[in-house]
């Protein structure tokens, strides 16, 4: 009888041995009883983890940090970051660590690190360093939702309820989040670097995002240069996708920009219902800095950031180099543009080679009568399918203005509209705000149907399925205004 091998995880300590200015090494602290509660099992097995050694003791261990293989070196991780406008040169990883890098199967490294897992050197003030549960499985079901929906996103290996209560208005369950990145580099990571005067560590900082997230640049007459157009391009294409799916994320302080290009820190995000560019959902966010229809702007400001913080390397002289910065920024908007214009081509069906103006006309019309209308966003798109193929009704039914949708129909129908195309890019379920609440709400009696439920939603959003009727409507009126909370 043969007996098995015991699976072996390695991670490696790339970013901690690259740029140790910039981490920590640091432990999780102890859970006093851990209670997996959710594994994200084709994930695992995306990074060669196998599912059942993780429902093991020691796959718990390593999920909560507190058994991690020979040779990691968990850290945690310095930046700094603009939080609303003002300027903080010392955040880092107050509750998070990251246990290292995984090779996985096609020899990407990802980033495998925990969030909750206790106060770290970084932790201000009377901050705890845990997480209570509700926003662990709530950032776990968003960042799949928006993987399923082909947006760049962070993911989510598994949420590990700790056992330990934390307090905030109340007392509530803890829980520690497994989250899997290409990394965690952000343009606070670089304003931390730039912040310290060390131009050296500033270039390794670089050169590491560079190899890791793109290698292109390195061949390039001024590498430097070409990474800050990556990144430029990278956030330009992914903000547009949120725009795309009305996807609001609540908290796009520099520190959660990353360089990679995926989405990062489900804070206080949400999903637009009724269409209106004003939208906010965050509690903190009173002036509306973050609202739906700032977000382009703001991504090019979180951008100018970065460009100042790499602008010892962008040329050998201050002037020089702010020339090249503005130039290469410059290269947002259109890269922006496209990828909006490109995105919304597709959901409308539109044939290619459609004249730009006319494509561009019929959806800044139709985003007038979205607004006008308050329509919801996501039935809207999912139902215009039907309309291209003969039945209107269900979609005019959105509209207060008959006579301004009809008009606009018969406009896009005489482009004859490919409806399966569209039924592609338009999902029938993303993660809708009461959905949400009524999963969480439910998790920490030990019911996790409706997480499950939601779950099996929105990670196939382009299936429509009978059973999953209430996952694609809209909340009822009873649900009233939606808000968020940021960090708890
Ligand atoms: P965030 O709002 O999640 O982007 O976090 C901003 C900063 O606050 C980061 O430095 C976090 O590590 C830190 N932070 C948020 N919540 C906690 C907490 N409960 N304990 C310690 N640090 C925290
Ligand atoms: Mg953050």
């Amino acid at each position: 009888m043969s007996v098995a091998p015991p699976p072996t995880v390695t991670l490696s300590d790339r970013f901690a041995r690259e740029l140790p200015e910039m981490a920590v090494p640091w432990q999780a602290e102890a859970a006093p009883d851990p209670q997996l509660l959710v594994l994200n099992e084709p994930l695992a097995r995306e990074l060669g983890l196998d599912p059942s050694w993780l429902r093991g003791p020691d796959g718990v261990g390593l999920l909560t940090g507190t058994a991690v293989p020979e040779g990691a070196t968990p850290v945690a991780q310095a930046y700094a970051g603009h939080q609303f406008g003002g300027f903080v040169p010392r955040l880092g990883d107050g509750r998070a660590l990251l246990l290292g890098e995984l090779t996985d199967p096609e020899g990407r490294l990802r980033d495998l690190a925990l969030k909750g897992s206790g106060r770290t050197p970084f932790a201000r003030g009377g901050a705890d360093g845990l997480a209570a549960l509700g926003p662990m499985l709530r950032e776990y079901v968003v960042s799949e939702a928006m993987h399923a929906l082909g947006i760049p996103t962070t993911r989510s290996l598994a949420v590990v309820a700790t056992g330990r209560p934390v307090r905030r208005e109340t007392l509530l369950p803890g829980a520690v989040l497994a989250r899997v990145a290409a990394s965690h580099l952000r343009v606070g990571s670089f304003q931390y670097a730039r912040a310290t005067g060390d131009v050296d560590l500033l270039r390794r900082l670089a050169d590491h995002a560079i190899a890791r997230h793109h290698p292109a640049a390195a061949d390039a007459p001024q590498p430097h240069v070409a990474l800050f157009e990556a990144v430029v391009a990278a956030q330009a294409s992914l903000v547009a996708q949120w725009m795309l799916v009305g996807f609001v994320h609540g908290v796009m302080n520099t520190d959660n920009v990353t360089v990679s290009g995926e989405t990062i820190d489900y804070g206080p995000c949400a999903f637009l219902d009724a269409f209106d560019p004003a939208t906010v959902y965050s509690s903190i966010d009173v002036g509306g800095r973050y609202a739906y229809g700032n977000q382009p702007i703001v991504a090019e400001w979180d951008l100018a950031r970065f460009a100042e913080a790499l602008l010892p390397l962008l040329a050998d002289e201050q002037e020089a180099a702010i020339e090249v910065a503005v130039a290469s920024l410059g290269g947002f908007r259109p890269a922006y543009d496209a990828a909006w214009s490109d995105g919304m081509r597709r959901k409308l069906g539109l044939p290619e080679g459609l004249d730009d103006e006319v494509a561009r006309a019929l959806s800044d019309d139709l985003l007038t009568l979205l607004t006008a209308g308050r329509v919801d966003l996501t039935s809207f798109f999912r139902g215009l399918s039907g309309a291209a193929r003969g039945a209107p009704e269900p979609t005019r039914e959105l509209f207060l203005d008959l006579a301004g949708i009809d008009g606009w129909l018969a406009r896009w129908r005489a482009l004859a509209p490919d409806a399966d195309a569209m039924d592609r890019v338009n999902p029938v379920y993303v993660p809708r705000n009461h959905l949400v609440e009524e999963a969480l709400a439910a998790a920490p009696d030990g019911d996790l149907g409706p997480l499950h439920r939601l779950l099996d939603a929105v990670t196939r959003p382009f299936e429509e399925r009978p059973g999953l009727e209430r996952h694609a409507a809209p909340a009822p009126e009873t649900f009233g205004a939606y808000t968020t909370f940021c960090g708890t």
